[in-house]
């Protein structure tokens, strides 16, 4: 039988469809019978697999082993409440993990890849997971191929297959037969998901979708749905894993303790399993994950797609952020100034379609030209929609000639597309009988390839005068932050193929400024990232003048910076780029191997840096980038599928918003941690305390579940939740090489522990005037309330009264819900025997609210005074 790329076009079509592409109808049976076009990843974990998943930890297990044993031995009703309160923890646990995975799925979907396809032979955008077999793919440069196909009409495509066959280099594709067996690398006529397409178009038959994609066959070799961890995460496990061996430690010192005092083996065994289970913070990673997933859901809120978590992390140590021009810093709205010709400079309504030289830069703006304007709607490229937008101010229009009635009239022989490294676009007409390439691009990568100038005496050879007058109006336009394209045409011989070879000998029409004023929002951005600490870069395919006079305009460019052209840096050597990169806030006329040696340097300084990009050859510059960044709006799919953030609206602004959010992240889940864990220190000092003075047990059991499983983790969440505040964008960059406990953290830390576990001890001691069980009751009481008023402590490094206690409602709701579960507990008999609770007279509860109140005051004071000195 015939392989697919055996078979003629003929054939295919009988098989799976026309050239025109499928009817809705036939497109929505096939995707019923073929499946959506996603390589099936692992099977999800169903709801039921995660909550048994939560009992899977070998204390909670010997915990419900022991409950379970002291309930034969007749101690029945505080098993149930340790079995009820683990029930509770795992049934939070799910909740938090479900969440988690759902805000994870949607930025997925966010971030989902689009692709172009015929249906009813109109051309239109699609996600890539409804795509199938004998849709027609529109393929241009920059795009991802999404399912696999046969080539059917080829305009010069190459294809890089490189994630399929290992090969790096470019392959060039055809639209015809091949008979005889070849190996996949070889069938030019075919291109495979998963390959990008570097250049030129083609028009594609699919013939496979999903697993039945060559990808897909090798999908489950590569293991693409390893559950990756953020290195906060891994670095948080492996503290977790060291922390749970030194209270082990602890646990078997109290249970020793406890045999010794007499207690019962079953006894002390529960008693030193709770501390263990009580003191350890298994919660950490999942609350790390749920903070770090709510806050990419508001980033994505914010218009900035976050395509991996471990990026958020990241984006808050970003010290760097290079940053293209045109859409990002400025608007990417053109609109036509002045136009340099014969010497002098006009308006667009100054243009006489009767004056042949002006005819021609008409020409060169109409026909050498990608873009449209349809129903007042401008599509493509904005330098080139201006450059139809500057003809619809000539008389051309008032003649009621369209630039579709010239484009039938002078239809387009060949043409070389713009790219960024060229700087050029050409294509060729026939023109007045003659065939004649018209070419527009960046003046100094012109100027040297101009032989004539046309001039309304006619065509002449061009002087040195005449080029220095084209390089002085050049300057001045672009010292004024415009942008410049020059217009030049060279008649040729008929045979002759266009090839970049051909783009010299050329004869000079004109000049032609654009104005593309910055984002309102830009200076404010840049601002804001100067004052963080972080320092904004221009890099730009633009000119260099050009370049400086729009980031003066929006303050990346300072007096005394400096700024260097893509060829100023292919000159230097790495050493020599280093010493001057601190200087350096605009890079022009970049290449994307710039690009690269601009961010390996930084990183070579320690910096973490973020990089913004567009086109097909950012890519490699996106991966290098601690944080690379993609246009939602003009990106390629290429550059998308590189980078780890989308900007949905293209915005630099975007980019501080996420870098705030990224810092918020990061601080909250430190304070999330920093409550959890002072709030267990100081049950363990308690603990150890009163088992080294041979006093009574201070907690049951019970109670150390209910705090640590229970009241705990609604403060510990709201923590995460906590919104950005100015402060952060006050502060420096993170330095990523540095841990989660520094100094500032261990001290504070310690401090609250002892803080909470003196007034839980004091309570104890009050207890212990009237018997054991008020003792314990009374700690219990006074270490649940207090850490439930810790959880503002932890809010934020600021005091309360600076930040205010409605700015985050969910840790109001945390306390709320905390304490009513304490009075539950404390004031309903029924639950007494249960949780081993005396009742308490007014005088206790009132000593009980006032200790527990004691650390909150102290951390409070030292905070507003600490405000008041700085
Ligand atoms: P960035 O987004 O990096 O700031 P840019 O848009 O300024 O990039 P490019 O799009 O790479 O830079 O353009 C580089 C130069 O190529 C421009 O300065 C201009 O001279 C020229 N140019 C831009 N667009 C076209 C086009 N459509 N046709 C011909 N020349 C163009």
């Amino acid at each position: 039988m015939k392989e697919v790329y055996q078979k003629t076009k003929e054939e295919l079509f009988n098989e799976y469809g026309n050239s025109k592409g499928l009817n809705d109808e036939k497109a929505s049976e096939y995707l019923e019978k073929y499946g959506e076009n996603i390589l099936i990843s692992k099977k999800k974990k169903s709801v039921a697999r995660v909550f048994l998943e939560q009992f899977a930890d070998l204390l909670v297990i010997i915990l419900i082993i022991a409950a379970v044993v002291s309930m034969m031995t007749g101690n029945s009703e505080s098993t149930v409440v340790i079995i009820v309160v683990i029930v509770m923890n795992a049934i939070l646990g799910t909740v938090q993990y479900v969440k988690a995975e759902k805000s994870l799925d949607s930025l997925k979907e966010l971030s989902a890849p689009k692709t172009k396809v015929l249906r009813n032979g109109i051309k239109q955008e699609l996600e890539s997971k409804y795509v199938v077999p004998g849709d027609i793919l529109i393929l241009e440069t920059g795009d991802m191929i999404v399912a696999d196909g046969r080539i059917i009409e080829n305009y010069s495509l190459q294809v890089n297959e490189s994630s399929l066959t290992g090969e790096s280099t470019n392959v060039d594709k055809f639209d015809k037969n091949i008979q005889s067996e070849v190996s996949l690398a070889d069938r030019c006529n075919m291109v495979y998901s998963g390959s990008l397409v570097t250049y030129g178009r083609a028009n594609v038959l699919v013939t496979a979708t999903g697993m039945n994609t060559e990808m897909g066959k090798i999908a489950d070799l590569m293991n693409m749905t390893q559950d990756k961890k953020t290195p906060l995460q891994i670095s948080l496990d492996n503290f977790s894993k060291k922390l749970a061996l030194i209270i082990m430690g602890i646990s078997v010192v109290v249970f020793g303790l406890s045999l010794w005092q007499g207690n019962k083996i079953l006894d002390s065994l529960m008693f030193a399993v709770a501390l263990a289970v009580a003191a350890i913070p298994e919660a950490l990673s999942s609350i790390v994950t749920i903070v770090q997933a709510m806050g990419t859901r508001k980033m994505a809120k914010d218009n900035a797609i976050i395509k991996e978590l471990k990026a958020v992390e990241s984006l808050g140590c970003v010290s760097v952020i290079c940053s293209d021009k045109t859409g990002t810093l400025t608007q990417n709205k053109m609109t036509v100034q002045q136009i340099y010709i014969d010497g002098q400079c006009i308006i667009p309504e100054e243009l006489d379609v009767n004056n042949q030289l002006h005819r021609y830069l008409l020409y060169d703006a109409i026909l050498n030209n990608d873009s449209s304007i349809q129903g007042g709607n401008n599509i493509g490229d904005p330098t080139e929609t201006c450059l139809l937008e500057m003809v619809k101010k000539t008389d051309l229009h008032k003649m009621g000639i369209s630039d579709e009635d010239i484009r039938i009239l002078m239809p387009r022989l060949e043409e070389i597309p713009f790219d960024s490294e060229r700087k050029l676009m050409s294509s060729k007409y026939e023109i007045h009988k003659v065939p004649t390439i018209l070419t527009k691009g960046a003046v100094d990568v012109l100027i040297d390839r101009i032989e004539n100038i046309s001039t309304s005496n006619g065509v002449r050879k061009i002087t040195k005068e005449d080029k220095e007058k084209i390089i002085k109006q050049n300057q001045i336009f672009s010292e004024n932050g415009l942008r410049v394209l020059a217009f030049v045409y060279k008649e040729c011989e008929e045979c002759h193929c266009l090839s970049t070879k051909s783009e010299h000998g050329y004869t000079f029409i004109g000049l032609v400024s654009m104005i593309d004023p910055p984002r309102e929002e830009s200076m404010e951005a840049v601002k804001k990232a100067k004052e963080a600490g972080i320092k904004p870069i221009m890099i730009t395919g633009d000119h260099k003048v050009t370049a400086t006079a729009i980031a003066k305009s929006i303050g990346i460019y300072k007096e005394g910076d400096v700024a260097l052209t893509g060829k100023e840096v292919d000159e230097m050597t790495d050493d020599e780029l280093e010493n001057v990169l601190d200087k350096v806030s605009v890079y022009a006329r970049v290449s994307p191997e710039n690009k690269i040696r601009i961010v390996d340097a930084w990183q070579h300084k320690g910096n973490v840096v973020a990089m913004t990009g567009d086109g097909v050859n950012d890519a490699p510059a996106l991966k290098k980038a601690d944080i690379g960044i993609a246009m939602g709006i003009t990106g390629t799919e290429v550059s998308k599928d590189a980078a780890d953030m989308i900007l949905a609206d293209d915005n630099f602004a975007t980019i501080i918003k996420a870098v705030l959010n990224g810092r918020n992240v990061y601080r909250n889940i430190l304070n999330a941690i920093l409550f959890l864990l002072s709030g267990n220190l100081a049950a363990i000092l308690v603990v150890l305390y009163c088992s080294l003075m041979a006093l009574d047990v201070p907690f049951k059991p019970v109670h150390l579940l209910f705090i640590n499983l229970l009241t705990d983790s609604l403060p510990a969440l709201a923590i995460g939740m906590e919104p950005s505040d100015n402060l952060l964008l006050k502060k420096k960059p993170r330095n990523p090489k540095k841990g989660i406990f520094t100094r500032n953290i261990s001290i504070k830390l310690i401090v609250y522990g002892i803080l909470i576990g003196t007034v839980t001890l004091s309570a104890f001691y009050i207890g212990d005037k009237i018997n054991p069980l008020t003792a314990s009751t009374m700690a219990f009481a006074t270490l649940t309330l207090a850490r439930l008023f810790h959880g503002f402590n932890c809010r934020s490094e600021s005091s309360i009264f600076k930040i205010g206690i409605k700015s985050n409602l969910w840790s109001v709701a945390a306390f709320v819900i905390g304490t009513l579960m304490l009075g539950f507990v404390i004031f309903v008999k029924f639950m007494h025997s249960m949780f081993m609770i005396a009742p308490l007279t007014g005088i206790q509860i009132i000593e009980i609210i006032a200790l527990a109140f004691v650390p909150t005051v102290i951390i409070q004071v030292v905070k507003v005074v600490v405000e008041k000195i700085n």
